[in-house]
């Protein structure tokens, strides 16, 4: 597979430590508020990569944080910790919104049937580890304590900026506009590791350490969880591409210098879902979430098959007009699986090239959009309905826009029209009936029914000219036998 690499620039072979396992970290939500779908494009690509790894046949194993602390309103050092600023909108206390908001990311994840890594760590779980971390930090020389807070030392460092080398500037914190240079900084891209004085007396979480009481920087939570849990190799780390810097580059300075050796070697980035306004926002405009989008009548897998519709390092603009066009085409591929005929034998040799159709594309940057035409070729191919409803069944393990539960979901509606249909006309017939002339006709009618079956065609044309003599015409039609009454 070939997979583009924020490190290299290019996309690379993804080739990973041990053969045939894969060690997958991705930055997890900062549970102060809903996720906005914008958040969701980040997960669900994620989780469109881990299934196609596991499809193509890696063992993956994934682990994620939840930030309920330390991830400042800047990305940076400044600003006040989003959790805290969640708990004061709210009026509730910093461990009741990290609570609710890790549950209702879940359900969204349910909802867009995004997988939930099998390690999940919440930072506050692992305070511990990011001391531990920290200490040898300290002791090897990369970070020091300064006013009471302790900062990664990045001129130690060989390269600091390892995604973005042109633009070294415009990154560092200490020159973005409008943000206060910290003054205890050796160097105006240095990093806290763990606040002690802290400008925000009112830090709800904190936790005893060697340098005084205070609480974790941010970018500490993700190098700690992701050493502990997926060892010192990591094979491939995810995240929006806003998280390249500071965090990655961040998480990538402390992770290397503490381990001695190279870290990562493959970095996925989603580019960003916009808006027509710009930026996806959680305060200003209108919050787009997954429960929003329900409450507008919107499947939440429509949403899915909208992102997967395009190329995930494509910047990708959300729109109504533009989700109501994914509808469309997702209602009209489930409406042709929906017509399918279940049952009969699949043929492997018939369905290949449809799989590997599939995988040139997955295997080509992850290329979902050329992935789902062929789903649409599938549609036009010439392999029985058997092949075509096992194709999207497997294709769907990777994709999970649950083209087969959408499908049923049609058949049902049908048959239940069908069956509406029939007892509306059934009942129309009993009514029909009370009248002795009609009643006649009826029974005329089955029995030329009952004729034609018993391939007594000389009767059956022998009934429709008696009744036309009668001035009733039969109408013969896919449903049934009706008639005109002349006059
Ligand atoms: P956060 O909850 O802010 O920590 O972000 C969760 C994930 O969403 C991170 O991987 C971010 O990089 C990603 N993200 C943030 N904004 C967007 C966006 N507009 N489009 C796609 N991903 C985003
Ligand atoms: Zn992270």
């Amino acid at each position: 597979m070939k997979l583009y690499n924020s490190l290299t620039h290019t996309k690379d072979d993804f080739v990973t430590h041990t053969p045939g396992k894969v060690t997958m970290y991705t930055c997890g939500p900062t549970v102060y508020h809903f996720a906005h779908i914008g958040n969701l494009r980040s997960y669900i690509m994620e989780d469109v990569l881990e299934k196609y790894l596991g499809y193509a046949g890696y063992d993956v194993t994934r682990a994620m944080n939840i930030t309920d602390v330390g991830h400042l309103s800047s990305d940076g050092d400044t600003g006040e910790d989003k959790m805290l600023k969640g708990a004061k909108r709210e009026h509730k206390t910093v461990m009741e919104i990290a609570q609710y908001y890790t549950d209702a990311f879940f359900e969204d994840c349910r909802k867009l049937n995004i997988k939930i890594p099998e390690i999940v760590v919440p930072a506050t779980s692992y305070v511990d580890h990011f001391i531990k971390m920290i200490e040898k930090l300290i002791d090897t020389g990369y970070a020091y304590e300064a006013g009471g807070n302790i900062y990664f030392d990045t001129s130690k460092l060989k390269e600091y900026y390892v995604f973005n080398k042109q633009n070294q500037e415009d990154l560092a914190v200490g020159v973005r506009e409008g943000v206060e240079e910290d003054s205890n900084k050796r160097n105006k891209c240095d990093f806290v590791l763990w606040f002690t004085k802290s400008k925000f007396e009112d830090q709800e979480l904190k936790w005893d350490s060697p340098w005084g009481v205070g609480y974790p920087g941010w970018h500490i939570e993700c190098s700690a969880i992701s050493l502990d849990t997926l060892g010192e190799y990591l094979d491939l780390h995810c995240g929006g591409i806003d998280n390249a810097f500071p965090h990655h580059t961040n998480e990538i300075a402390q992770s290397e210098a503490y381990l001695g050796h190279p870290w990562c070697t493959h970095w996925f980035h989603v580019l960003h879902l916009n808006t027509n306004d710009g930026k996806m926002s959680k305060s200003k405009g209108e919050f787009l979430t997954v429960s929003l989008l329900e409450e507008k009548g919107y499947n939440p897998l429509i949403y899915r098959f909208f992102c997967l519709q395009s190329h995930y390092r494509k910047a990708l603009v959300f729109s109504y007009d533009a989700l109501d066009n994914a509808k469309v085409s997702y209602d009209k591929l489930t409406d042709k699986i929906a017509a399918l005929k279940p049952g009969g034998d699949v043929s492997r040799d018939a369905c290949k090239p449809y799989l590997d159709a599939f995988a040139d594309a997955m295997d080509n940057d992850l290329n979902t959009a050329m992935a789902i035409t062929v789903l649409y070729d599938i549609i036009k191919a010439k392999i029985s309905d058997a092949d075509k409803l096992w194709l999207y069944q497997t294709l769907d393990t990777v994709l999970g826009v649950g083209l087969l539960a959408a499908a049923d979901k049609k058949r049902e509606a049908l048959a239940q029209e069908k069956a509406a249909a029939e007892a509306e006309a059934a009942a129309e017939r009993a009514e029909a009936m009370k009248d002795p002339l009609i009643a006649s006709i009826y029974a005329a009618i089955d029995e030329r029914t009952a004729a034609k079956k018993a391939k007594n065609y000389a009767r059956a044309d022998e009934i429709r000219n008696e009744l036309l003599a009668r001035g009733v015409t039969l109408i013969d039609t896919p449903k049934g036998t009706t008639f005109k009454l002349e006059g």
